[in-house]
């Protein structure tokens, strides 16, 4: 393999019928600051069905380049088609850098792509970092050995040089309408004989009966310190006050009481509300994983040596049980 033929930073534009995941602007967001470090192109791969009106989309929010692949088998995502979409772009184009957004598509199609094109993938990676001497070194870092430590992995002799990141930890960039880019029709040349071996006979939708608290602006979250149902009826009248959605520890999850997709950490989902406030949390290095970015960060512990109080903003040392319901007072009283 010669690495000098590999140049670029390619982009999965993520798409799902038709509606681009926002992680998609996220990473493009991220690959414009490390292309414009090495002096690079961004660009972002949309593969679909009918796809092509979310190129300019993409453009404003960094893509120098689009390759739309608009082709019937990739209307629903399927593991194969998709693959075999990516592997030709890699042996054609030979990106240096691939970035798939961490979401259970690209949790599925990051390590198929890297497999068959022989090279490696960090997987959730929360930092990508180009060196800032000669060489550019691609420098990808993440939690390891249960976020005790952070590792940081270079991919030296294999490309594209692969990762995934989760939804919620890059930020995008503001949309720019005057943003220059071009949009490449590009064709795929099948390979039927691997594709038909698996058919999508019906899509069944999770009923999505809670809501996204990586697209929440506040988050009243709960751990073991709230204890159980009640505890978090408390929360959710908080919550409710503060136009807010309700989240959780992971202590809180394992118990049965709170559902997964509210659970925020390494394990979780990473969140950068405005608000965060952490209602019985102690701040184990695996919940910080998770939050440790929201832009203001209110405690509540009745332990005054919780770890949590390192990283929040404001801290209140005290019970919870008595202190939210008398925030939830005060609040309704000041909207009366
Ligand atoms: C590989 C791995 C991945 C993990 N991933 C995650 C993850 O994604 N997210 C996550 O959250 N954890 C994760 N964990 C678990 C993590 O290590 C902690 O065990 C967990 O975060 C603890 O949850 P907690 O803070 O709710 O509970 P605890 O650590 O038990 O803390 C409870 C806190 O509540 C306080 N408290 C008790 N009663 C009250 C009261 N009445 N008023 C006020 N404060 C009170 C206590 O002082 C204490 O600080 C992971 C662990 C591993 C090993």
């Amino acid at each position: 393999m010669e690495l000098s033929e590999y140049k670029d930073i390619y982009v999965f534009a993520e798409q799902r019928e038709g509606k681009l995941q926002s992680v998609a602007l996220e990473l493009l967001g991220k690959a414009r600051e490390l292309a414009d470090a090495t002096g690079e192109k961004v660009v972002a791969m949309l593969l679909g069905k009918n796809i092509k009106h979310i190129a300019a989309d993409l453009i404003a929010h960094g893509a120098d380049r689009v390759l739309a692949v608009d082709n019937d088998l990739l209307e629903h995502y399927m593991t194969e088609p998709y693959t075999q979409a990516i592997t030709q772009i890699i042996g054609e184009f030979k990106p240096a850098i691939m970035l798939i957004g961490a979401t259970t598509i690209g949790r599925d199609l990051g390590p198929r792509v890297s497999a068959r094109n022989r090279t490696g993938l960090t997987a959730d990676a929360t930092k990508l970092e180009i060196s800032d001497d000669d060489a550019h070194e691609f420098r990808m870092t993440r939690p390891a050995f249960g976020g005790n430590l952070m590792a940081t992995i270079l991919c030296k002799n294999h490309r594209p040089q692969m990762s995934t990141v989760r939804p919620g930890v890059m930020q995008k960039l503001q949309a720019d309408a005057s943003r220059q880019g071009e949009v490449i029709d590009y064709a795929v040349d099948f390979d039927r004989t691997k594709i038909d071996r698996v058919r999508l006979l019906k899509t069944v939708k999770e009923e999505k009966a809670t809501a996204d608290i990586s697209e929440a602006k506040v988050l009243v979250s709960g751990g073991r310190g709230v204890g159980n149902k009640e505890g978090f009826e408390k929360l959710e009248a908080l919550a409710r006050e503060l136009g807010g959605e309700v989240a959780s520890s992971r202590a809180m999850v394992d118990a049965g009481v709170m559902e997964p997709s509210r659970q925020v950490g390494q394990t979780g989902k990473t969140v950068r509300p405005a608000l965060y406030m952490a209602c019985g949390i102690s701040g184990a290095i695996q919940h910080l994983a998770g939050m440790e970015e929201s832009e203001l960060i209110i405690a509540i512990n009745k332990d005054k040596y919780a770890p949590i109080f390192s990283v929040a903003d404001l801290g209140i040392v005290g019970d919870l049980h008595k202190i939210v319901p008398l925030l939830t007072e005060r609040l309704k009283s000041i909207q009366r």
